[in-house]
């Protein structure tokens, strides 16, 4: 049931409590399922630089959200740690009245630069995505020949500055499938939470058909098979991942079945694009330009009120959709646009 103590609801009763911020659309990494090389080539038209936020915008946007109940932030991309002087925004964000968790979502390359200034900043956690545990899988999938090694290398650099860790892996049939039992044995009595992530139908160019989804109930079979497991509680309310705890002690693990198990009933989450469009779903067609507005000169009382009003119209419910069959052919956004 939505939970109903928040001041700022949606039509369907649901709170509006995360904020996720693609900080660039831009990437180091071409991996096959979300920025194809063959489509973002040498030639793709990335956003110039004028086009994306400003800092000073993502933190007016950021003030007003929190004074509509938003609580935690995620900042992702493209890849987040491209973003020039990307702590002087999270230095920035942390001191916004009401926020209380500030996330980054990160391939996690650059981390060994900028571990110990984000956490200086007041980061306290990073998701860090990592498909494969073996080069010859891993190097296929990010599209850029780059081995494991520097990925660990930034986990090391996180877990070293104080950054809590967590890993997302994408699953997907043909791709990695064969790395699922791999990856948890490699962190499992790490003390850093692996979560599994369905492959989703985001953007237009990853081919996504169901027959390449493999289901919770799949990787959850196979690591219980040799790693016993037991479901977990919920953390708090509209936690995206099942919790999963090893019976032996060994840690958790997650997964996110955005496909076979959908979450919109409990779905807290509006996405602003690097430049300045909202999202109230991740499969949205299109955007609501805030970026525009601002440049016009709205005033904080009126950026409020259009933001709320915004998330009071929200009906958004694509993955429960699509579980129903209603959503077939819909154009969306691409993930490195939207960040996830
Ligand atoms: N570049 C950063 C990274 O890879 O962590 C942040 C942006 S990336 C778009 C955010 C997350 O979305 C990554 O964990 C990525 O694996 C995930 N992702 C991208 N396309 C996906 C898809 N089609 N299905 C499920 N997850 C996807
Ligand atoms: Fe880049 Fe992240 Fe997309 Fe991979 S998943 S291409 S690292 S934005
Ligand atoms: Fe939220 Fe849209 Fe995902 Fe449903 S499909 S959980 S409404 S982002």
């Amino acid at each position: 049931m939505p939970e109903k103590t928040s001041p700022t609801t949606d039509a369907l009763g649901r709170s509006l409590k995360d904020l996720r911020i693609s900080v660039i659309d831009k990437c180091n990494f071409r991996c096959t399922y979300c920025m194809p090389k063959e489509i973002f080539g040498n030639d793709y038209a990335f956003l110039p630089e004028t086009e994306l936020l400003s800092f000073d915008e993502i933190i007016r946007i950021t003030n007003a959200f929190a004074k509509l109940g938003v609580e935690k932030i995620r900042i992702t991309g493209g890849e987040p740690l491209l973003r020039k002087n990307l702590s002087q925004l999270i230095a920035a964000l942390t001191e916004i009245p009401g926020i209380k968790d500030i996330a980054l979502t990160t391939n996690g390359i650059l981390l060994p630069k900028r571990a110990v200034k984000l956490k200086e900043a007041g980061l306290k956690r990073v998701n860090i995505s990592l498909d494969a545990i073996e080069d010859d899988v891993f190097t296929e999938i990010n599209g850029r020949g780059v081995p494991i090694r520097p990925v660990l290398k930034g986990i090391e650099a996180a877990q070293k500055a104080g950054l809590q860790v967590k890993i997302n892996m994408v699953v997907k049939k043909g791709m990695n499938e064969s790395q699922i039992l791999p990856m948890a044995r490699f962190f499992k009595g790490k003390d850093i939470i692996l979560r599994y992530i369905e492959f989703m139908d985001v953007g237009n160019h990853n081919g996504w058909d169901l027959k390449n989804v493999i289901s919770k109930k799949q990787i959850i079979k196979q690591i219980n098979e040799e790693m016993p497991l037991e479901a977990a509680e919920e953390n708090y309310y509209g936690e995206v991942a099942s919790r999963f705890r090893y019976k032996d002690g060994g840690g958790e693990i997650g997964v996110i079945s955005s496909v076979t198990d959908s979450f919109c009933g409990t779905c807290t989450r509006i996405r602003l694009s690097a430049d300045g469009k909202l999202y109230t779903c991740l499969f949205a067609s299109s955007g609501y330009d805030i970026r525009g507005k601002l440049r016009e000169g709205l005033t904080e009382e009126q950026l409020e009120r259009n933001l709320a009003s915004l998330w009071h119209r929200r009906t958004d419910r694509y993955s429960d959709e699509r579980a129903e069959k209603k959503n077939e052919n819909r154009k969306k956004i691409e993930m490195s646009y939207i960040g996830g």
